[in-house]
């Protein structure tokens, strides 16, 4: 069963996909063109994508698929919206680069395993990603060799607005005051902001510059990749930047002389009743927020052992 695109605004269409995982679906946006239809985005590579996106698109000419970022639910069915369309697919070089860093390489579950056991996290924790990264690659089925989607160039009218922070190469599309949003703006619930290895050193440094870049674009209606359509795109920027704020008070004042793994500082954040892939995420946003206070000079990082742990500066 495949639901129909859903008209949200002048000559844009929203699809709305399945997700096994939270928050149960994934949205991609059509937008109409002179020739044609761009695709944004492709939901995740589930087994029947390419048969539920024949079935979406009938009667629709896509002329290119642009893909956001590189997060599975995201990228994951851009090989078969390809094949099914015969369109050009456009990435940002900074996000292919890490598509394929991640999916395309099959020493990557191990490196991050390693990387969490770093910041402390339970070996059983960590070693569950060993597992999971051989049970997702069939769902990621990204496109090989897209063209370069370059900040500010324009697809059918639409310019690429960067947007890092939720991922490194984050990629938006804005045209007369509409932001096609991706993960970088979402309501209600907030975009993750994670700390990975081979990603940009700050990521909530680069989010919440991306938040006030959103505020100063002023535009009337963000649509993103999961949840409701937003309103007013600045009011929610600003809503997300007291968040981190808060957030960010909440890491620091968590610190003191004792050091602390990105792992102990994650349960008191966001406490110990999680399921390993939510205490993983958990970890990574805890140290995006650690980094930033690193950054402003109000916590210190130590690496010793092969352990890394932060104290209060
Ligand atoms: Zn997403």
């Amino acid at each position: 069963m495949t639901p129909a695109p859903e008209p949200v605004h002048d000559g844009v269409l929203r699809v709305t996909l399945p997700l096994p995982t939270r928050p149960g679906h994934v949205h991609a946006y059509l937008l109409e063109g002179d020739d044609g239809w761009t695709l944004v985005d492709t939901g995740l590579g589930l087994p029947d994508a390419g048969e539920r996106w024949a079935e979406t698109l009938t009667g629709l000419d896509v002329r290119r698929i642009v893909v956001t970022h590189m997060h599975p639910d995201h990228v994951g069915a851009a090989r078969d919206v390809r094949d099914l369309t015969g369109a050009e697919v456009l990435e940002g070089e900074v996000d292919y680069a890490q598509c394929r860093l991640v999916w395309g390489n099959p020493e990557w579950p191990k490196r991050i395993a390693a990387w969490f056991l770093a910041n402390g996290v339970p070996a059983a924790v960590a070693n569950e990603l060993l597992e999971v990264g051989f049970v997702y690659a069939p769902f990621i089925r990204y496109a090989e060799e897209p063209a370069a989607l370059v900040p500010g160039q324009l697809v059918d009218g639409w310019e690429a607005v960067p947007m890092p922070g939720h991922s490194d190469g984050q990629i938006c599309l804005l045209k007369d005051g509409v932001l096609i949003a991706a993960d970088h703006l979402l309501a209600p619930i907030s975009p993750a902001v994670g700390l990975y290895p081979e990603s940009r050193p700050d990521p909530l440094g680069d989010y919440l510059d991306s938040l006030e870049r959103t505020i100063e674009l002023d535009a009337r209606l963000a649509l993103g990749g999961h949840g409701a359509a937003i309103e007013d795109p600045s009011e929610r920027a600003r809503e997300l930047i007291e968040h981190h704020r808060v957030r960010l008070a909440r890491t620091a004042a968590s610190l003191s002389d004792d050091p602390r793994s990105g792992y102990q500082v994650s349960l008191t954040l966001f406490g110990r009743d999680l399921k390993p892939a939510a205490q993983r995420f958990a970890v990574a946003e805890t140290l995006s927020h650690l980094e930033r206070l690193v950054l402003q000079g109000a916590a210190a990082r130590a690496d010793a052992d092969g352990l890394v742990t932060y104290t209060a500066a």
